[in-house]
């Protein structure tokens, strides 16, 4: 795939960002792929790991399946890995795992995080990577809506077309992504820049009305049209509105599984990069991560400790919301309001 030029350019920008995540010599880095499916991208991985001077392992399974992450993306929780024990077994012994083959929110994920191995997924295409690099800045910026979204007690979302939802928030963990990781078990993903959690357990109610401007992944469009979900009790029972909903509702109940009907993360985007367009190549980070988003969620839950794990997975990312936790405004009309959670130039 492509020049040696490019091959050793791809390896430059992977370095920086192990760089980032503190890969150095006495770790072990291993890389992850399937197939043909990016293999370029696990090549440079592993040189790059190699040039900081840390133990690599190519792990690189044979391919069973949807090469494509933004069709693996819509089907997830099911890999190769979980049935290449031995494999599994050298994930579970590294320091890191550089994922290039898109283990989210799997139970081999879950298990190498509670192993203590960080893991950094890398899937999307090189002219993303690069624009939406990530920085030390980003992470503050995020870390600082983390503190905030801990200790809140409740979150609140309403926009001009009549959201207004709250979610009860308990102990559910909070996941940040910022684009790169060097804490023990932690996961990110190149590229982010939001953060989400969950509802204490049926703790979501109110209303949530997308607008025709709003994006739905995975089918990687905007909505259309307005779209209106009924919530109680952390369950959405009813979506109304006119042929998109109706579309929407199809691809749902082709699941077959009632789970996808459950809430699933709330939170918002900080990455000033992201541009809000459904179509971009890749599996959508530019609407999940885009700058003063709300990124509503319905399904799996397993990302944050749960037992969800319905293949139905429905991140709908929403523009000039405003959003409070507690009675502190964080986004208001799309803006982000507190100082330390604000884009430089914003
Ligand atoms: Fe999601």
């Amino acid at each position: 795939m492509g020049t040696g030029q490019d091959q050793a350019r791809l390896t430059a920008l992977f370095r920086r960002n192990l760089e980032l995540c503190e890969v150095g010599p006495g770790e072990t880095v291993a890389v992850l792929s399937e197939g043909d499916q990016l293999r370029h991208y696990a090549e440079a991985s592993l040189a790059a790991a190699r040039d900081l001077g840390a133990d690599v392992e190519d792990v690189h399974l044979p391919s069973e399946g949807a090469e494509d992450p933004a069709v693996r993306i819509a089907n997830i929780g099911q890999n190769a890995l979980g049935r290449n024990p031995q494999a599994m077994q050298t994930c579970l012994d590294a320091d890191m795992v550089v994922d290039h083959m898109l283990l989210l929110f799997s139970h081999e994920q879950i298990a190498m995080q509670k192993a203590g191995t960080r893991i950094l997924l890398i899937v999307e295409p090189v002219e993303i990577l690069e624009r939406l690099f990530p920085t030390a800045e980003m992470r503050a910026r995020v870390e600082a809506g983390e503190r905030r979204l801990r200790a809140a007690r409740s979150l609140r979302f309403t926009n001009a077309a009549g959201t207004d939802v709250t979610y009860t928030l308990g102990d559910k963990p909070i996941l940040t992504e910022y684009g790169y990781t060097t804490e023990p078990g932690r996961w990110d993903h190149w590229p982010g820049g939001f953060l989400a959690t969950l509802a204490a357990e049926e703790g979501v109610n109110g209303r949530v009305v997308m607008e025709a401007d709003d994006i739905v992944f995975p089918l990687r469009e905007f909505t259309g049209e307005r779209i209106a979900f009924e919530i109680e009790g952390g369950r959405v029972r009813e979506i109304g509105g006119g042929a998109r909903a109706g579309h929407l509702r199809d691809f749902i109940e082709g699941y077959g599984d009632p789970r996808a009907y459950a809430v699933s993360h709330i939170g918002w985007g900080l990455n000033h990069r992201c541009i809000w367009r459904p179509d971009l190549p890749g599996i959508g980070m530019d609407g999940r991560a885009h700058y003063g988003n709300v990124l509503f969620s319905l399904g799996p839950d397993t990302e944050f400790g749960g037992e969800n794990d319905t293949p139905c997975h429905l991140d709908l990312p929403m523009q000039g919301c405003s959003l409070w936790l507690d009675d502190e405004p964080i986004v208001q009309d799309g803006a982000v309001v507190p100082e330390d959670m604000r884009a430089p130039a914003n």
